[in-house]
């Protein structure tokens, strides 16, 4: 490392912990289907003297001065994001997911009003009005899951539909491995007279190289994050079709939820926009899914069972029987390999435990890593189940690991 960084000189305990992490990122197997490798622009961007600016408000409506600068940056976010998921309408100032979804209830609904979304448990999100989330508690989240194979079962929603009368209709998972049929979703909401949004969180990077069906015209809103399969900074986007309802949507994350938006996130949008935008997002994105069709295939041949037999998106889902994720998530952490826990349909171990194991390939895919180095990783993991409970053997993987794993790009400095 030729750079001198002033973190290390005034703050050396942090700087070795970042140290540490960037060594952490760089020998183990990341496989969490939520977590990606951003890119180093993307980086930079959000390391940029555009943390210190306040600009509350949208662009040439904010509530500070000397924002001329910055409201150029947002416009740019957001033409980007228009082109990138051709609709109208973006809002790039969510912080996070989960703020993009709580801004959506915020705009459409009344308190108490009634969500259907999927279960927890089968694969839907917190803020999809689980109890447990703010987003359950003001509103009334009532819930469809999957049927026994692990598939939606449309028919079912939409009974489901016809008891709760929801106001508002949401799909787009965490866990779920096919692909969301977004036309039915608006046939189903269209039945009840309930509005449809589409979450794309983890999906999105698929989406917008047309390697999953879009969420537009179908939906009335879309929400994502822009971290996961999308590969940009930690960070959310609601975006439409439609005037007044983007603007109802404007109104309630600023001034109803958030306050200063995070102008350097919002830039590094930007910039991971652009890298979506070009010709070798496809290349990627078409790999992700290849990849994770290497990876089913290895454990289909060594016997292992998938929630719905295989995968279309970037994600699997193993059905576990005699372990629990948990310890199928500790025993492949001491191999290298970091995963995690998920319940399935109808499991018979607590949320704790679970009898689900999540693999994703969108963060290796990233590193440069293909079909053959998949069933590499497809057999590693293979191995560590079939040896569940032997922790030398564990150990001795994690070393064949990390020696693999180092093959593999991730970042020649620890920031940026
Ligand atoms: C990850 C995720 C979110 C929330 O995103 P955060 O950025 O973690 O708040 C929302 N919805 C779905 C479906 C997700 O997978």
């Amino acid at each position: 490392m030729s750079r001198v960084f002033h973190l290390q000189a005034h703050d050396a305990q942090l700087f070795d912990l970042i140290c540490e992490e960037l060594q952490r990122q760089t020998d183990h197997l990341e496989m969490i289907a939520s977590e990606n490798y951003t890119f180093e622009s993307v980086m930079e961007a959000m390391g940029s003297v555009l943390t210190n600016k306040y600009a509350e408000g949208y662009p040439s409506k904010r509530y500070y001065g000397g924002c001329e600068v910055v409201d150029r940056i947002e416009e740019l976010a957001i033409e980007r994001a228009k082109k990138l998921f051709k609709c109208q309408f973006a809002n790039v100032q969510p912080h996070a997911g989960s703020q993009a979804n709580m801004v959506v209830y915020h705009a459409l609904l009344k308190p108490y009003d009634r969500i259907l979304s999927m279960e927890l448990n089968s694969g839907g999100h917190l803020t999809h009005a689980s109890p447990v989330s703010l987003t359950g508690k003001h509103f009334q989240g009532f819930h469809y899951g999957l049927n026994a194979e692990g598939w939606i079962d449309y028919e079912e929603v939409l009974r489901i539909a016809k008891v709760v009368r929801p106001q508002l209709i949401v799909c787009g998972y965490s866990a779920y491995p096919r692909e969301v049929n977004f036309k039915y979703f608006r046939e189903i909401a269209d039945e009840v007279g309930a509005l449809l949004m589409g979450d794309v969180a983890h999906i999105a990077g698929l989406v917008v190289a047309e390697e999953h069906p879009h969420p537009f015209p179908h939906c009335h809103v879309v929400t994502t994050t822009t971290h996961k399969t999308l590969r940009g900074p930690r960070g959310g986007m609601i975006l439409s079709n439609d005037a007044q309802l983007a603007s109802k949507i404007d109104r309630a994350l600023f001034p109803g939820m958030q306050g200063g938006p995070l102008m350097h996130v919002i830039a590094a949008k930007a910039v991971g926009f652009l890298e979506n935008l070009k010709p070798e997002w496809k290349t990627y994105a078409v790999q992700v899914k290849r990849n994770v069709q290497a990876l089913a295939q290895v454990l289909l041949e060594h016997g292992f069972e998938l929630l719905s037999g295989g995968s279309d998106n970037h994600l699997l889902v193993i059905r576990l029987k005699d372990f629990s994720g948990k310890d199928a998530q500790l025993a492949l952490d001491s191999a290298g390999i970091t995963t995690n826990k998920n319940s399935v349909p109808g499991d018979t171990r607590s949320p704790v435990l679970t009898s689900g194991l999540r693999l994703g390939s969108a963060a290796l895919t990233s590193r440069g890593m293909q079909e053959a180095d998949f069933t590499f990783i497809g057999n590693k993991i293979v191995e560590v189940l079939n040896n569940i409970h032997d922790r030398d053997f564990h150990a001795r993987t994690r070393g064949e690991v990390v020696a693999f794993s180092k093959q593999f790009k991730t970042y020649d400095v620890p920031i940026f």
